[in-house]
């Protein structure tokens, strides 16, 4: 196979991502900074390299937590990093050092803030964290809440840098509470203003919120799935942003066969043959996070055309059916999810067959599997796990 992986790969389309971050450029308004979401490994695609292909676009890198913001840091990455979840722990000072800021909305994390700003010297920049509806993180829109901004802004060590909330239900045809929650954080917003607290960069909108111009009124939008090339939801109006899926999962055959009438094949003999049938073997399985409910039900690309899924998926291998392509050779390259001439395989199809979420199909590719970065076709480089790194077990 062209990058030395055999077994598997996932290809990851670099330019696919500026397109994206293009097209996302194009739409918001001009005033609008964008933020890349690069949690999760960048949805598994591999955080570092996605954040430098998005880097030109992007003010702000949001991570989940402390810990992945530091591994931004530790890769050469300078820009602005937030941390879109609660930052635990006493994180706070190596945060503050490495300009990673934490979204606040306790008095404890405001304290801990506090410290760590004035310990370094460095007035530590965080952003304010509203609940406008989802009841997952942050300050709910009140009088307390202002009280506790309040005393925020009052604190030497800190800088109410920004302010956010997320929308839990704008992929929806009825924008209703998306448009709710845009309006409480307006309101608090201006009520804050009133005290003289003045977030600069204030964020609400998230890639469905892109889509659909939610919170477009404020300063910054915060990009996640969309850039990786995939719808938030099917209830979403396509046509309002072009996106490339980023990533393909790549395999080749390794084992080729041919069944006759009553030959069962895989775990629990799911399929038995009733014909002569040409199997493949394919080296990939759930222990790759290619999901077991696509047993019987998913296919592969091979030669641009659909194979189907024989029997059961196991961890390691599946098969598939090869009997109408007579081009398929053991060694030759199978797209599991992706393009091969005018077949394409996405994310969302694998993920409606399996009952998977497509997020998170894409956040569950193994870390057995190497990813392959590609630039105007070219490799730029790779990833992988092969050497596991362990501490305190040396002998
Ligand atoms: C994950 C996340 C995003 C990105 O969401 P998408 O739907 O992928 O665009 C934005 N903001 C917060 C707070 C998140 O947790």
């Amino acid at each position: 196979m062209e990058q030395g992986y055999r077994r598997v790969f996932a290809q990851v389309d670099l330019d696919a991502v500026v397109f994206n971050m293009q097209s996302m450029r194009d739409r918001l308004p001009a005033h609008m900074k964008m933020a890349a979401v690069v949690k999760t490994d960048a949805y598994g695609h591999g955080a570092v390299p996605v954040a430098l292909a998005a880097d030109p676009f992007v003010s702000f890198l949001c991570t989940a937590s402390p810990e992945e913001a530091l591994n931004l840091r530790m890769n050469g990455l300078t820009k602005p990093v937030l941390v879109l979840g609660p930052s635990v722990g006493d994180c706070y000072e190596e945060m503050a050092l490495a300009g990673i800021r934490p979204a606040v909305f306790t008095r404890e994390q405001a304290d801990a803030a506090d410290r760590a700003g004035t310990k370094t010297g460095m007035r530590m920049p965080v952003h304010l964290a509203l609940d406008t509806g989802m009841n997952r993180i942050g300050m709910r829109p009140s009088e307390e809440s202002l009280e506790l901004a309040a005393y925020i802004a009052s604190l030497s060590g800190v800088r109410i840098e920004g302010m956010f909330t997320h929308m839990y239900r704008a992929d929806e045809k009825d924008l209703t509470s998306a448009k709710e929650q845009v309006r409480r954080f307006a309101g608090f917003r201006e009520a804050l203003g009133k005290r003289g607290i003045v977030p600069e960069i204030c964020h609400v909108s998230n890639s469905a919120g892109i889509m659909e111009l939610l919170g477009a009124e404020f300063d910054m939008a915060r990009c996640g799935i969309t850039m990786y090339g995939i719808y938030p939801s099917d209830e979403v109006d396509r046509s309002l942003l072009a996106i490339r899926p980023v990533m393909s999962l790549k395999s080749t055959v390794s084992y080729l066969k041919e069944i006759g009438p009553g030959d069962e094949v895989s775990y629990g003999g799911t399929f038995r043959a009733d014909r002569k049938v040409k199997v493949a073997t394919i080296p990939v399985g759930y222990g790759d996070g290619y999901p077991r409910l696509l047993s019987g039900k998913g296919s592969v690309l091979i030669g641009g055309k659909r194979a189907p899924i024989l029997g059961r998926v196991c961890m390691d291998q599946f098969m598939v059916d090869v009997t109408d392509i007579p081009e398929a050779r053991i060694g030759c390259k199978v797209t599991l999810m992706g393009k091969d001439g005018g077949e394409e395989i996405t994310a969302e199809e694998i993920g409606l067959l399996s009952g998977r979420f497509p997020y998170e199909l894409l956040c569950d590719i193994g870390k057995r599997v190497p990813r392959v970065y590609l630039r105007e076709g070219k490799i730029v480089g790779t990833k992988d796990y092969f050497k596991d790194i362990y501490t305190d077990f040396a002998r």
